[in-house]
């Protein structure tokens, strides 16, 4: 018989768990046990979609220790594999998405990989020699064997077995100075184990269980007798009272199911009574997934009735704003056969989908309140999310977004929300002012922040493309306006500077005029302002759009024609430059204008754009030194 080779990646991951360090082997029991469940999901749900008469009593997994033959035999009958099935799901890795990350970054090693992932299946290569896997569809009468000792390859060939499931054999490595595997035959050790990963699988795993039992008759004569045991208490964790369940195994069913090697930021584990009655089990993850941010990534929640698994990601219960949930709902009033499309329209699917989002938003918001590191963690890995929702919605899911979004901002640089921010607005302040820029300290450094926060306002640090354009949605918060320091008008002076800068700029018209036309196109306007403090110039913008959306919507590849923002160039009126300008205008005009030129270079420069012509602007520099 042909021995065929492993998948290249599923290689790696074999070589990695043959020659695993990794300290809690025992998880491959774990792995077989869940995939042993799925299987029984799998065919239970079959059923119930075709009317098949099958009873869920009738699902079970069976373990099957042999300390003479060195085996470990774990038994399902769930829906089982064909040939091609044996092929394609155990000589390939199925999370191939996850192992493709991992794979990159070679300097982690193996215990990390485990730890961070389930790695499912290849698991019991940590702990056996060889593996046997005699497997049969349901519906079908061919059984097949797949066997491999590891690394060499597998084999896969027709067998007979009765009834259909799977039937996984191990057999267990010798023990050696540094690990025990013959734990692994020992009736308590797989009990404990089964207990500790498995207790709320919901179809019972059995083991025969030898013990002493007193001879009936006798007071003290014993016999050994053999019973199957069931070692699991079948209930679903979120079945259970919310103070029967400890913070560990919360912890642990989480990075079971949902695949994260850090415990949770938040738990929300709840029953609702009312129109729809349903249980539900939420995590909000620590830190993105590394596939978040990308198209890969599917959002949902697992989906019971009643404690049967009908959707493993129910897109529809979660709103993409805050996809990064992770969790199940089980609701006994939804209807088990129940399809996809259908469920689309499900009206009681939409009212479960309405009042979660309700609890996830006022458990986030309790989050911030309790403990704001954690929160501050959790906006750092899913506040971009949050922010394109903003966006998103046009304005339709302000009151969900507005109190949980964070910027950075000029108070201490750290992250602030909007209404810690208007809590320390000065009496007078009727504006929430902000800035864009790459980074935090970048912005801290544009020549207009200095006057506002010389003038003892705070200013917003927008550093990501989607903050302007998520704020603009907001329009307005508790009343107040938002306003861009770089473009909006913000009124900052006194009547009486206002005055006297009105009537500088209506008396340097001619001057500013011939400015612009010296500059040529890329400029919209010239004028004085009394916004700047130290720096000569800066940029702003008039009109809907600004610098730095100039910048994203230009960045974006589907927009072919160029969006313009109408650049005005800004001369600090109360800066020498200015007189120095003025005086130029009536004595040398072209040097005026070759000013004029450098000044705007100089803008651009200090906005983080680049410049048009840099020779041109280095010769004019060099013609200043010498
Ligand atoms: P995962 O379970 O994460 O998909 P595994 O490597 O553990 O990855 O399993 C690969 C696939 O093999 C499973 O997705 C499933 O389709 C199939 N499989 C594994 N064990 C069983 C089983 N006991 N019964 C039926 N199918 C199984």
């Amino acid at each position: 018989m042909a021995t065929k080779q492993f998948k290249a990646e599923s290689k790696k991951l074999l070589d990695m768990m043959i020659n695993s360090i990794y300290t809690h082997k025992e998880i491959f029991l774990r792995e077989l046990i869940s995939n042993a469940s799925d299987a029984m999901d799998k065919l239970y749900y079959h059923s119930l979609q075709e009317n098949l008469a099958l009873n869920r009593s009738d699902l079970s997994v069976q373990i099957t220790p042999d300390k003479e033959a060195r085996t470990l035999t774990i038994t399902d009958n769930g829906i089982g594999m064909t040939a091609e099935e044996l092929e394609e799901n155990l000589g390939t890795i199925a999370k191939s998405g996850s192992f493709d990350f991992k794979a990159d970054n070679e300097k982690k090693d193996d215990v990390d990989i485990i730890g961070q992932f389930g790695v499912g299946f290849y698991s019991a290569f940590m702990v056996s020699d060889k593996i046997e896997v005699v497997s049969k569809a349901y519906g079908s009468d061919e059984a097949n064997k797949w066997t491999s000792s590891g690394a060499e390859g597998y084999t896969v060939e027709p067998c007979e077995m009765d009834g259909n499931g799977t039937v996984i054999t191990l057999y267990i490595k010798d023990n050696t100075d540094d690990d025990d595997y013959s734990q692994f035959l020992e009736e308590y050790k797989i009990r404990e184990i089964v207990k500790k990963y498995s207790d709320y699988i919901r179809y019972p795993i059995k083991m025969p269980s030898t013990h002493s039992k007193l001879k009936e008759g006798t007071e003290d004569e014993y016999d050994q007798v053999t019973e199957v045991v069931t070692l699991n208490s079948m209930v679903p964790l979120w079945k259970k009272n919310k103070n029967e369940v400890t913070a560990d195994e919360y912890s642990g069913f989480y990075r079971d199911n949902y695949f994260d090697y850090e415990e949770p930021a938040k738990v929300i584990h709840t029953k609702i009574e009312g129109q729809v009655e349903y249980n539900t089990l939420l995590f909000i993850p620590r830190h993105a997934p590394f596939d978040y941010y990308t198209k890969s990534y599917e959002k949902g929640l697992q989906l019971f009735s009643n404690g049967v698994l009908i959707m493993d990601k129910c897109a529809d219960l979660l709103p993409d704003y805050f996809s990064f949930v992770k969790g199940l709902v089980d609701s006994e009033d939804l209807s088990l056969n129940i399809s996809r499309e259908m469920l689309q329209h499900d009206a009681q699917l939409k009212l479960i989908a309405k009042s979660l989002e309700k609890k996830i938003h006022s458990e986030l918001v309790k989050l911030m309140k309790d403990s704001r590191d954690t929160y501050e963690k959790v906006f750092k890995a899913f506040g971009t999310q949050l922010k394109f929702g903003l966006y998103n919605s046009f304005g339709t899911k302000n009151d969900v977004l507005s109190d949980l979004i964070m910027f950075h901002s000029s108070n201490d640089k750290k992250l602030t929300t909007l209404k810690e921010y208007v809590g320390r607005m000065k009496e007078s302040q009727d504006t929430i002012y902000y800035a864009c820029g790459e980074s935090v300290d970048k912005i801290d450094l544009l020549p207009q922040s200095d006057a506002v926060k010389e003038k003892g306002f705070e200013i917003l640090y927008f550093t990501e493309d989607v903050d302007e354009f998520a704020i603009q949605m907001l329009r307005e918060f508790d009343g107040k306006k938002f306003a861009n320091i770089c473009t909006d008008n913000i009124e900052l002076d006194t009547e009486e500077e206002k005055e006297e800068l009105k009537e500088k700029n209506e008396s340097g018209k001619d001057l500013l005029d011939y400015l612009k036309e010296s500059i040529g196109e890329g400029v919209f306007g010239v004028r004085f302002t009394n916004k700047l403090k130290n720096h000569p110039v800066c940029l702003t913008t008039e009109g809907e759009i600004s610098l730095e959306m100039e910048k994203v919507l230009n960045s974006m590849p589907t927009n072919d024609q160029k969006i313009k923002a109408n650049v005005v160039l800004e001369i600090n009126a109360n800066h020498p430059i200015a007189d120095k300008l003025t005086a130029l205008y009536e004595t040398d005009k072209d040097k005026a204008g070759e000013y004029a030129k450098i000044l705007y270079a100089q803008a651009r420069l200090i906005e983080g754009l680049s410049v048009d012509n840099p020779t041109e602007l280095s010769n004019m520099i060099c013609n200043l030194m010498v």
